[in-house]
């Protein structure tokens, strides 16, 4: 009788795979059923033929599904465990869509003939960078280009150009964007192009809907597929191209769980896996990005013009330290003034949630503050006084506003700070005043967009559409409202607080001001008329934000490169952080000693630390790190050992390549 050894990776546990005998013929890439600790589990085949010998070995149950996930495909999910110092268990779970097993729900339907529609002549830039595209596109080799192109310059017609020759040559592109509120506006530029042949991975899909688009993608269905940061590992056949909006994001990181991968690297590995080509996308490239396409690992494609020519808008400083102590300055109230009487639209940014960061009693000193974390807690005010609510932004807690002073018991207590919620005050203030033509707007005047009021599925699409039809003029909102947006009515940036970012204590800190800063000014003025944008700042002459202003992206560059190199950090090294989290704060610190005793005794790694965390104490958990460099041709299978290291009462977060540090 026929009989082999097979090796099944399985969902959601913390090894590479597991060994079993069978009688079937599997191949690489098979769905399987097997047991595992008295239950049936799913798995995929990872090698057919194992040479591997253990005892007690099991049979395998059933062959679900053969050729579920091409090789290809699997060797990437592997890379991935390795890179990242974790399990391909662990991968597969974030990979595949939840439930995959409640079996085929996809009836393949008849292929849509293509539609393409007319398209802008491109200007002489953009069809210097398609054409290098399409060239490496057609050899079938993988390449990746940098296209780094100023806000405005047209970058998305690059994409959607190359997108164009792929589906006529009968291969698909996969397009990934960085929060999934955004995917409605790139899939509308795709699909007024592409019609049906596009699809979106959207945030209001149900978990089921997920799975039969999964699988639908993985029969060919559609041609072009955009969706968040976890679109990256859906099988597409004839991938020919793969295109990294934003490239610089921070939520191509996965924050939460193992593997903390960042999926524009792991774009960039599948186009190794695939040979197919890949784009990253920016106005303001990570530095590593950048430098990567300095030492020709990617290819430099430059947009250094707004389309037409079109005027870069005129960013204005208003330096906080000498203005009165309004959250609106009475320049950027004058200014929004001005923008709401020409009845054109205005973009608000403050990174900040809830009406203010801090209750305070200005006769003790006392600072309400979460009992967990002991970090300030935010003041959220309610439709109703009672329903009023002090939140902590770390751990979630919340509870009732105190009107007494809890150490002074005097009935003192202030408000300090600005939230979104405060700032919409001021703007519904200002547009009360000013008896705006009713013809001309439409009730909410002023929109809020945070994750306040975005909290359920598709509430952030509702208020970019509200704004786009033009009868709401203000567009208020932390970090939601910076990214990529195209409205050519926006005449008008105001930065209520330009310093928020900088102030974490994190080696990339000016890098995220001066994105967000950039990307965030680049939103006004890309239709006919002209931009301005007004910048409130304690901290004018710091670079990153005086770069931004300059809107001067190499210049950053230079001056941040030296910077990285004086302190040995990214592009000069590898980081990879690791955080030890537990209740009992003693026990802690001693795991974290242990591990770095471990870590210390190995060669060629640089290790700091145990330190606290920034969040020290998050609810009723303790978080220590230690901070490990390397160099950057570093072997991660040396370290993969940490992953399945036992602690006591304690879990170990393994972040290679890691945003933040602290
Ligand atoms: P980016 O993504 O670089 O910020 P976009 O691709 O959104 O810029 O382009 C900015 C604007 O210019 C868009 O409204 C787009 O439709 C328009 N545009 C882009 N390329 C062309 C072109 N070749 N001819 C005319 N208009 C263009
Ligand atoms: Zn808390």
């Amino acid at each position: 009788m026929f009989k082999m050894k097979v090796d099944v990776a399985i969902p959601n546990t913390k090894l590479d795979f597991f060994t079993y005998n069978t009688g079937i013929d599997l191949q690489v890439g098979d769905l399987v059923l097997v047991p595992l600790r008295n239950k049936l589990k799913y798995g995929v085949v990872l090698k057919a033929n194992s040479q591997r010998d253990i005892t007690g070995m099991k049979d395998v149950k059933e062959l679900i599904e053969s050729k579920f996930i091409p090789t290809n495909i699997l060797r990437l999910y592997e890379w991935m465990a390795d890179y990242y110092l974790s399990s391909l268990g662990e991968v597969l779970r974030l990979a595949l869509p939840s439930k995959i097993l409640k079996k085929y729900e996809y009836t393949q339907r008849p292929s849509i003939p293509p539609r393409i529609t007319e398209s802008p002549l491109p200007t002489y830039p953009q069809s210097n960078a398609i054409k290098r595209i399409l060239t490496a596109v057609k050899h079938d080799s993988f390449e990746t280009f940098l296209l780094y192109g100023i806000t405005g310059s047209g970058k998305t017609e690059v994409y959607l150009k190359c997108v164009e020759d792929v589906i006529e040559k009968g291969g698909r592109a996969l397009a990934l964007v960085p929060e999934i509120s955004m995917t409605p506006l790139l899939f509308k530029k795709f699909q007024e192009r592409f019609d049906k042949q596009v699809v979106t991975i959207h945030s209001s899909l149900t978990d089921k809907e997920r799975r039969k688009l999964w699988y639908a993608i993985k029969e060919g269905e559609y041609r072009v597929i955009i969706g968040p940061r976890s679109t990256v590992f859906i099988p597409v056949p004839g991938l020919k191209l793969i295109i990294v909006d934003e490239e610089h994001d921070h939520s191509y990181k996965e924050h939460e769980r193992m593997p903390r991968y960042n999926a524009r690297d792991v774009a960039v590995m599948r186009g190794k896996f695939e040979n197919c080509v890949v784009i990253l996308g920016s106005a303001t490239p990570q530095i590593e990005s950048y430098h990567n396409a300095g030492i020709g690992k990617y290819q430099l494609l430059t947009l250094k013009e707004r389309i037409d020519r079109k005027p870069m808008p005129e960013i204005e400083m208003v330096d906080l330290k000498k203005e009165s102590k309004k959250f609106i300055s009475p320049q950027l109230e004058t200014k929004i003034e001005e923008v709401l009487n020409k009845n054109e639209q205005t973009i608000i940014f403050l990174n900040r949630r809830g009406f203010a960061p801090n209750l305070i009693c200005p006769h003790c000193g006392f600072i309400a503050k979460c009992p967990y974390c002991h970090l300030p807690v935010v003041y959220h005010r309610a439709e109703r006084k009672e329903t009023a609510l002090l939140s902590c932004h770390t751990c979630n807690y919340k509870s009732r506003v105190m009107s007494i002073c809890p150490k002074c018991r005097r009935r003192t207590l202030l408000y300090r700070g600005a939230g979104t919620q405060r700032i919409e005050d001021m703007l519904n203030r200002i547009v009360e005043r000013l008896r705006l033509h009713p013809e001309q707007i439409s009730e909410p005047v002023v929109l809020r967009l945070d994750r306040d009021t975005a909290k359920r599925r598709g509430e952030a699409e509702k208020i970019f559409e509200m704004f786009e039809d033009g009868g709401a003029k203000v567009l208020l909102g932390t970090q939601l409202v910076t990214k990529g947006l195209d409205f050519p009515e926006v005449t008008l940036v105001g930065i209520v607080n330009a310093d928020v970012i900088l102030n974490l204590p994190d080696f990339r800190s000016s890098e995220r001001t001066f994105q967000i800063l950039t990307q965030v000014a680049g939103r006004a003025g890309r239709g006919a008329k002209p931009g301005k944008v007004l910048m409130q700042t304690y901290h004018p002459e710091q670079y990153s934000i005086l770069y931004s202003q300059l809107q001067d992206y190499p210049q950053f560059y230079a001056r941040e490169m030296k910077l990285r190199k004086d302190l040995q950090f990214p592009p000069f090294s590898k980081l990879i952080l690791l955080r030890v989290k537990g209740e009992n704060e003693a026990i802690v610190w001693n795991e974290a000693k242990k591990i770095f005793d471990i870590v210390k005794k190995r060669r060629n790694i640089r290790v700091f630390g145990p330190n606290r965390s920034f969040y020290y104490k998050v609810r009723k958990i303790y978080r220590v790190f230690i901070l490990l460099k390397t160099a950057k041709d570093f072997q991660h299978r040396r370290l993969k050992f940490l992953n399945s290291l036992r602690l006591k009462n304690c879990t170990l977060d393994i972040d290679v390549d890691p945003l933040e540090v602290f």
